[in-house]
């Protein structure tokens, strides 16, 4: 009987009907599609298991962003390419001049020495869930801030509740992805003179310990981004009291790990507004160093838009105001589509990633895991990087 040259039809005929209904199966699956090839860290040591095929994966799809951002890889963001760093770590930059800077403005100097380490300490540690935060009323410990998990929300409504309590005025801009509603977290301080001239920090609230393509329980993210955050909370608290000419904005992301969401949601927004932003400025992971030299890496996408200037701009407040930090003008793409950062670009505004040295010997070894605690960061460090921002951002604020 299976001799029956017929048996044989039938039998291709149901292995071609398993092969359709298994490609239709795929088809309706897409939305929880796994994109394991995308998804692999690239530094060695590194959690970089694919994720399990029933796990959560929102992959945006047309239209959720603008086709400027069209072509990246919308999973995985907060990715690194030590490859790329290494290839391109010696490329010279331009030479950047420190000479014939001004007597340190002493406004601005009043303002660095505001800057709090028990301040950023205490937010780190909070957002990080080594202590309990005041949400509502309420005393309340996380574990994560998974942009897929409830208590990520809990993290925004904190630092909401702490712009408020600061005086500054704060919103949630929602945004979409395949439908599904996420928000990032927008403070505003208006410009005195000109407030349609606008400078952007810019800063990322969600944290992974390695798989955010679905919810993680623990996710401690205090160095990623939990030191960015602190950072730019900190920086609004002075600034209200510098009356600067032009306006700051004070973002907080979300959906960054997941591949920039919430930022080239936001940046669409900004763009579809015309608002005129003369920078932004994305400071993520800024936390982490274990040697001598305190080096600080600025990466403007080897000057996309004329982001070069930034730069310069670091480098001489630095100087200017004998801040204890080393900057390193990267000159590479390493990490151009890596941070928030990167969505602003696409529209053609000037942007830059602050970050700690990123290169092999100088990169966090607790990235990306459960060890990304504050019991790992250098506060002092840190500190010294947020007073060189606060002397740029007080700069593009108006303030020389
Ligand atoms: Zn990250
Ligand atoms: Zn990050």
């Amino acid at each position: 009987m299976f001799d029956h040259p017929y048996v044989w039809v039938g039998f291709a005929l149901l292995a071609l009907a398993a092969l359709i209904s298994l490609f239709l199966v795929r088809k309706r699956g897409e939305k929880i599609e796994v994109d394991s090839a995308v998804d692999h860290d690239h530094h060695a040591g590194h959690n970089h298991q694919a994720p399990p095929a029933d796990q959560v994966l929102l992959t945006p799809q047309e239209g959720d962003f603008s086709s400027v951002h069209a072509g990246k890889k919308w999973t995985g963001g907060c990715k690194f390419d030590p490859a790329e760093v290494r290839r391109s770590r010696f490329m010279a930059g331009p030479k950047i001049d420190t000479t014939n800077l001004p007597a340190p403005n002493p406004v601005v100097v009043a303002a660095i020495n505001q800057v709090s380490i028990d301040n950023l300490k205490d937010t780190m540690l909070k957002l990080s869930g080594e202590i309990p935060m005041m949400v509502g009323g309420k005393s309340v410990q996380i574990a994560t801030r998974n942009t897929y998990h409830p208590e990520l929300g809990i993290a925004m409504s904190y630092m909401e509740e702490a712009y408020k309590a600061l005086g500054i005025s704060v919103s949630r801009s929602p945004y979409k992805v395949r439908g599904k509603t996420f928000e990032n977290l927008v403070a505003v301080i208006p410009g005195s003179v000109d407030p349609k001239k606008v400078l952007i920090l810019g800063s990322h609230l969600d944290s992974t310990a390695g798989r955010p393509w679905g919810i993680e329980n623990k996710a401690p993210g205090a160095d990623d981004d939990g030191s960015g955050s602190a950072a730019v909370l900190e920086m609004a608290r002075i600034i209200k009291g510098l009356k600067l000419p032009y306006t700051v904005q004070f973002l907080h992301f979300t959906g960054e790990e997941q591949g920039l969401w919430g930022s080239y949601a936001y940046s669409d927004i900004v763009a579809a507004a015309k608002t005129d932003v003369i920078a932004m400025l994305q400071i993520d992971m800024i936390a982490y160093c274990n040697k001598p030299g305190n080096r600080l890496d600025i990466h403007d996408g080897v000057n996309k838009n004329g982001s070069h200037e930034i730069v310069v701009k670091f480098f001489r407040a630095i100087k200017r105001y004998g801040i204890n930090i080393n900057p390193v003008d990267t000159h590479n793409n390493a990490v151009t589509d890596r941070s928030d950062q990167a969505g602003f670009l696409d529209h053609g505004y000037k942007a830059v990633l602050i970050s700690e040295e990123f290169s092999d010997d100088g990169f966090n070894p607790n990235y990306h895991s459960l060890n990304d605690r504050v019991v790992n960061c250098n506060m002092p460090y840190m500190t010294e990087v947020v007073k060189a921002v606060l002397v740029v951002a007080a700069e593009y604020g108006g303030l020389n």
